[in-house]
């Protein structure tokens, strides 16, 4: 699972990680975005709580996971931004134990304030299949559309600076303690995600080859 504030770059390396290993990702958050789109009765009542930056119920969100694992994960998977609360984080335990399945490495990307404020003022993401880029980024600066799927590359609604305020409270407050969480369980790995994409799934590839069997 890739945990980490707003901006660390969990929604990239989430995508990269799937195209180079094909392990399926799961996002609560990329999964609540289409559902607003598609107009769902889930998307319409959760749109007003992610439009304020605050955190969705944790049954909700729970509910979306286990579903999802129960359809995808019988051979692996990726959480990009999920757990986000220690509820969260020991449901999702039972849910795997009645999975028979467990967790092998909970990614902790960590980055500056600074960085945060950057990536978010300037990021583009695509509306059909989340891709994520940034607005300075030269090669997509002219075309405003994906560059794997054509759908149209638009500014998140939450990534606006009074609602990142609120974002990284809730971050502070709700998701922090889940790095002593997974720290007891010896399997948090924590990884300087100030630097380029590259690198930092450089980093992300050797702790999942060194889980996955060759
Ligand atoms: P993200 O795309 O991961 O930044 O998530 C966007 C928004 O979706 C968050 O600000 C929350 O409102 C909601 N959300 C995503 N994941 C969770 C989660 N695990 N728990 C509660 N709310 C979530």
């Amino acid at each position: 699972m890739l945990l980490g504030a707003p901006g660390s770059g969990k929604g990239t390396q989430a995508e990269m990680i799937t195209r180079h290993f094909g392990i399926p990702v799961t996002s609560p958050g990329a999964i609540l975005r289409r559902e607003k789109d598609l107009g769902t009765p889930l998307g319409i009542e959760t749109a007003e709580i992610t439009q304020r930056g605050d955190l969705v119920p944790d049954k909700i969100i729970v509910e979306l996971i286990e579903d999802w694992l129960r359809l995808h994960g019988s051979h692996g998977f990726v959480f990009d931004g999920f757990p986000r609360t220690l509820p969260q984080a020991e449901s999702l335990l039972s849910i795997l134990t009645r999975l028979r399945t467990a967790l092998d490495l909970a990614i902790w990307l960590e980055v500056s304030e600074e960085t945060v404020r950057a990536r978010i003022s300037g990021r583009l993401q695509c509306r059909s299949c989340g891709f994520t880029t940034s607005v300075t980024s030269a090669k997509f600066a002219e075309r405003s559309v994906c560059p794997y799927c054509d759908g149209p590359l638009v500014r998140r609604n939450d990534d606006d600076v009074s609602v990142l305020q609120t974002r990284l409270r809730e971050f502070a407050t709700k998701t922090q303690p889940l790095a002593d969480f997974y720290g007891k369980m010896s399997i948090l790995r924590r990884i300087d995600g100030n630097r380029d994409r590259e690198t930092v799934f450089a980093e992300i590839s050797r702790l999942i080859e060194d889980k996955v069997p060759a």
